[in-house]
């Protein structure tokens, strides 16, 4: 949809132009990527690959997708930063990003109580210098890979699993292109 940024960034995934931070894996439904502006590592977030601006709008394809990844985005940062849960937050409320995305936001052992709950927000949309730096969001963006896109390692992951490798299979060489080219054409 022209004039959103949400849009545009699924677009850049589509070409194949997309940074390894901004791939961290794609679902029939979803896109999963880090989140930038933050401070926080490993705040993800899980982006429509459609235009919609209201979770009324999903199909029931797309919904039944959100349930497992958001479980298995949870597990796998769980893993990647040694997150004690994770929040999970959808507004589609900024100007540039009335387009269907859940946050899902790392919230550490240690987090301090102002930073819990919505609190957390205050991590987001922060000046560069307390951003999270891109080799660093790299990196996690590579692990969180490497756990989400190997074999469904649980049983209730299963579903999801079986439903992303099928996508997969139809067409891999446009994702081999997609990984290869990751973070080499911006
Ligand atoms: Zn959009």
């Amino acid at each position: 949809m022209a004039g959103c940024r949400t849009c545009e960034l699924t677009r850049r995934r589509d070409a194949g132009c997309a940074p390894q931070w901004d791939l961290v894996l794609r679902t029939p439904s979803w896109d999963v990527a880090h989140a930038y502006g933050t401070s926080v590592e490993g705040w993800s977030v899980l982006v429509l690959r459609r235009h919609a601006a209201s979770l009324a709008e999903m199909t029931d394809e797309e919904a039944g997708e959100l349930g497992p990844l958001l479980k298995s985005v949870s597990r796998a940062l769980a893993e990647v930063v040694g997150c004690a849960k994770t929040y999970a937050a959808q507004f589609a409320e900024d100007p540039l990003h009335r387009h269907v995305h859940f946050h899902v936001i790392p919230r550490a052992p240690d987090q301090p109580e102002d930073r819990r709950g919505p609190g957390v927000f205050a991590g987001l949309g922060v000046p560069e210098e307390r951003c999270v730096p891109e080799a660093r969001m790299n990196e996690i963006a590579a692990a969180m890979a490497s756990k989400l896109s190997g074999p469904a390692r649980d049983k209730g992951a299963e579903q999801w699993g079986t439903l992303c490798v099928r996508s997969w299979h139809s067409e891999p060489s446009e994702l081999h292109v997609l990984f290869l080219q990751s973070g080499s054409c911006r």
